[in-house]
């Protein structure tokens, strides 16, 4: 079972997919939690880059490439090995995040960055994606402008993540679990464990 958390900066995806998988574990369930970017030795070089290029600027078509270049590696070396030996994996963040990030954010052709993404991914997507879907001005609040794109980008690029992904679930209604993400986080927790309840195995 493959499940991704997406959302915008500060909707509370980190928090969410960690939650989950300790309820997971709890269970019984071999649980790997990961997230994207970085999240095996190539790609955390690759996040070093894209952070710092979020700030200096790289060219859409090279950052679209490095993501897809990261999650190469994140599907070839983390989530398929973990998927074949039968664990339950969470990701925070997947091919939707380039969607809306590099795709509607960047103004790059959606099916173009979905075309480039499917071939790094092998096609594997996720059986169940959460969107925590959050105002961006909420978010932005929650984090302080912490997060890169948030000193890094104007509003209205947020704005435009948040639109995509919520296009993005109502093409894709079956694989998509949307979320109000203004809720408290406990009965946001709640529920996405009702949801998952529906998809685990006995
Ligand atoms: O998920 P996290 O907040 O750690 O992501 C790190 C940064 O990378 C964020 O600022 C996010 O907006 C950005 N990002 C992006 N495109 C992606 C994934 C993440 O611009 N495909
Ligand atoms: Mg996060």
């Amino acid at each position: 079972l493959f499940i991704a958390f997406e959302g915008g900066e500060g909707s509370g995806k980190t928090t969410q997919s960690r939650l989950t998988a300790i309820w997971l574990r709890d269970q019984g369930f071999d649980v790997v939690q990961t997230r994207e970017p970085g999240s095996t030795k190539i790609g955390m070089r690759l996040r070093a880059i894209l952070l710092d290029a979020a700030e200096k600027g790289l060219s859409p078509r090279s950052e679209a490439l490095l993501y897809a270049a990261d999650r190469a590696e994140h599907v070839e070396k983390v989530i398929m090995p973990a998927l074949q030996r039968g664990a339950i994996v969470i990701t925070d963040r997947y091919v939707d995040s380039s969607l809306a990030y590099q795709g509607a954010g960047r103004a790059l052709a959606p099916e173009e960055v979905a075309e480039i993404n499917a071939w790094a991914t092998g096609g594997l997507m996720p059986h169940l994606t959460v969107l925590i879907d959050t105002p961006p001005e909420i978010g932005l609040t929650r984090l302080g402008g912490a997060a890169d794109r948030i000193e890094s980008e104007p509003l209205e690029f947020h704005q435009k993540v948040r639109k995509e992904f919520r296009t993005l679930a109502a093409q894709a209604p079956e694989r998509y679990f949307v979320v109000d993400g203004t809720l408290t986080p406990e009965e946001i927790t709640r529920l996405i464990q009702d949801r998952m309840r529906e998809i685990l195995p006995d």
